[in-house]
């Protein structure tokens, strides 16, 4: 037998390609196996988020409030005492609404009322939502105001806000144990923050629209006037000359397509169009520019 020292062959630790090609090429899969986790994770966060009891999901929140008002910063959970008309009428007409929803213990909607003049309402988890003084005035009448809190409402009771959160928190816990990443921060307020930039699907609005229709037809029998809150919405965004791609990348259904749902999905459910309008309060408008108390003055006590 012969033995020979033989070398190894020349290049075979080099590909046969240009370096900055193999380069781009490693980049290209790096950048597909992150997008693949990230998507990954934000479904298995939303499956979880999706199972975790109401009573642990309003838990947290009361533990959130805690750890924020603890660090002196402003909590979205903290109650407000209802102290005004236009609350007492707020909350009278939501309990109205949950009633006729369904939503029942250990459910429960918080009302929350700001009097910033923001064109805005969003739900939070454990059942938190806000209604902003800007979006109230707009509102034509009753019926608009209850679709905005069927649609809120409805974000709590389809579990879309702690979904949504545990999507979140899936990600950014992923995205933070990643090498490079030390910065994670008191989980809470990072927590807390997360809650903030909470944003639904697609799919999720167009089931809180439904859901929302839903509602207005039990309480006034007929669902005239829903669709005037997305009109509203569209007047404000002016929205008019959207083109069809701000469609497809926009997660928030377009006002137009909504004004079009309402009336297709009334249609196909056989829920009558037709019926009298149920106005607002005669005093609505003055309680809306009314401010409300002034907070934290330690010379208001009475
Ligand atoms: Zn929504």
């Amino acid at each position: 037998m012969d033995y020979q020292n033989r070398l190894p062959p020349e290049g075979i630790n080099t590909p046969g390609r240009h370096p900055l090609k193999e380069f781009l090429r490693l980049v290209f899969f790096a950048v597909i196996a992150l997008v693949f986790i990230g998507l990954l994770l934000n479904f298995v966060g939303g499956r979880l988020g999706g199972v975790v009891p109401f009573a642990v999901e309003r838990w947290v929140a009361e533990k959130i409030d805690i750890a924020l008002v603890e660090s002196a910063q402003d909590s979205p959970f903290a109650l407000d005492p209802i102290d005004s008309p236009l609350e007492e009428y707020l909350h009278e007409l939501a309990a109205r609404v949950q009633t006729a929803m369904g939503i029942e213990k250990p459910m429960a909607i918080t009302l929350h009322y700001s009097d910033e003049d923001i064109v805005n309402a969003y739900a939070l988890i454990g059942g938190h939502v806000y209604l902003f003084n800007g979006l109230l005035k707009q509102l034509p009448h009753e019926n608009a105001l209850v679709m905005l809190m069927a649609h809120e409402f409805s974000h709590v009771q389809l579990r879309h806000t702690v979904k949504g959160v545990g999507s979140g928190l899936a990600v950014a816990v992923g995205m933070a144990i990643l090498p490079g990443n030390s910065t994670v921060g008191s989980p809470m307020i990072s927590f807390a923050n997360q809650l903030t930039s909470t944003r639904f699907s697609r799919g999720m609005e167009s089931d809180a629209d439904e859901q929302g229709l839903m509602a207005v037809e039990k309480m006034y029998g007929h669902v005239n006037g829903a669709g005037d809150l997305f009109e509203l919405f569209m007047l404000q965004r002016g929205e008019d000359d959207q083109r069809d791609w701000e469609t497809f990348l926009s997660t928030h259904p377009l006002d137009a397509d909504r004004i079009e749902f309402v009336e297709f999905y009334a249609l196909s459910k056989g829920l009558s169009q037709r019926g009298d309008l149920t106005a607002l309060p005669a005093q609505f408008a003055t309680w809306l520019s009314t401010p409300l108390r002034v907070k934290n003055s330690p010379g208001n006590a009475d």
